[in-house]
């Protein structure tokens, strides 16, 4: 089935690119079709659109996919994440948060793909250096509530690819693929007890070759039926889902009707595979933010079929870069316009070397109801 991908991958990665003038051949004709639609209010574009996703028959005799995680729980954010101090490292709360910025999972590294084997590597780096992902809930919420000496690292997987998350169909019984991105932080926490399953995903529901909530009608291996168990053991298992839009839409190209639309189907789609789930990030297509940015974050849509409006506000616009992103406790941190670190060579490395050389790192005092500054943000 990976034979098939080849093209998905380069359309996604394209699309990902930051210049408009990146369009695959793929997304033009999707775009073309989603304005056509979109003006006249008919059905959404794809086949993996909410209205579709509403009907569809419940799994069956699949059973509860198997992951060492789902048995042993995870952190929700509200409780103090274990972890080893080390006394060496000084607190400093007001220091810089990597947020990393991941897509494919897979076989080589490229713009947009990391190979397997050094997505573990960045795994083992990370938490040699002293780092534990959490989420951008717990960092809203200012629960980074790490052991002394212990830094923050927010773990972000955009696109909604079968090789970030895949099943393997074993006599009826679903297994998490150990070949893709899940299977390799499930594997990384059964050494690595602190590691916990704290990442966010930011997902695509109606997307074509494949990034539709990690995989439909074959591809990758993966079967339409398994899509909404996917995100809901996402989300009842602690990770952060995260808006992507519908189908990895340019905003910049789009009427402000058709901005809204595209992000509230994303979240309907969500709440139609976990109902109630409160989103609180999205992250741009491409980075490209739409004409009036404030609907990139708050915005609505009235679906034109049965006159229900779908309202969303969230408090996290991600970009595609710009280096490491400040502490919630500064005051110029804006949670909407939120830079991240796409995985790229040995970024992690050079960034973390850069924070430490400058003293700007977050590095947590472990305890949750002090604030830790250096000397010299606390004199000013
Ligand atoms: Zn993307």
């Amino acid at each position: 089935m990976y034979r098939l991908l080849p093209l998905s991958v380069i359309a996604l990665a394209l699309a990902c690119a930051k210049s408009p003038d990146s369009d695959s051949t793929m997304d033009t004709g999707r775009a073309a079709t989603a304005v056509a639609t979109g003006r006249d209010g008919a059905a959404p574009i794809t086949s993996g659109a909410p209205t579709t996703e509403g009907t569809m028959a419940p799994v069956s005799g699949g059973g509860a996919p198997t992951n060492p995680a789902s048995a042993t729980g995870a952190s929700t954010g509200a409780a103090v994440i274990p972890g080893t101090a080390n006394p060496a490292r000084v607190p400093n709360e007001m220091g810089r948060i990597m947020v990393l910025e991941y897509h494919i999972i897979g076989d080589k590294d490229s713009q947009y793909g990391r190979e397997r084997g050094h997505f573990r590597r960045d795994l083992e780096l990370l938490y040699a250096r002293g780092f534990r992902p959490v989420t951008m809930n717990q960092v809203l919420d200012r629960k980074i509530n790490l052991a002394r000496g212990l830094s923050p690292v927010v773990m972000v997987f955009d696109d909604a690819s079968p090789e970030q998350f895949g099943y393997i169909d074993r006599n009826g019984k679903l297994e998490t693929d150990p070949r893709t991105g899940m299977g390799i932080w499930l594997d990384f926490q059964k050494t690595h007890k602190e590691w916990g399953n704290t990442a966010v995903f930011c997902l695509l529901s109606g997307a074509s070759a494949g990034h539709n909530f990690f995989g439909d009608k074959g591809i990758g291996g993966q079967k339409t039926e398994w899509r909404f168990p996917k995100i809901k053991w996402l989300a009842d298992n602690g990770f952060e889902l995260c808006n992507h839009t519908l189908w990895h839409a340019q905003l910049s190209k789009f009427p402000d009707a058709f901005v809204q639309q595209q992000i509230a189907q994303l979240q309907l789609a969500v709440d139609s595979a976990v109902p109630g789930y409160r989103i609180r990030s999205m992250a741009l297509p491409q980075g490209l933010w739409p004409k009036n940015r404030a609907l990139a974050s708050r915005g609505s849509w009235t679906n034109p079929k049965d006159g229900k409006t779908t309202s969303y506000n969230y408090e996290v616009v991600f970009e595609v870069a710009g280096g490491p992103m400040r502490s919630p406790y500064d005051p110029a941190f804006n949670g909407l316009s939120t830079p991240r670190v796409q995985v790229i060579g040995n970024v992690i490395e050079q960034t973390i070397d850069k924070l430490e050389k400058a003293g700007n790192l977050y590095i947590s005092d472990g305890n949750p109801s002090s604030v830790a500054k250096p000397a010299a943000v606390a004199a000013r």
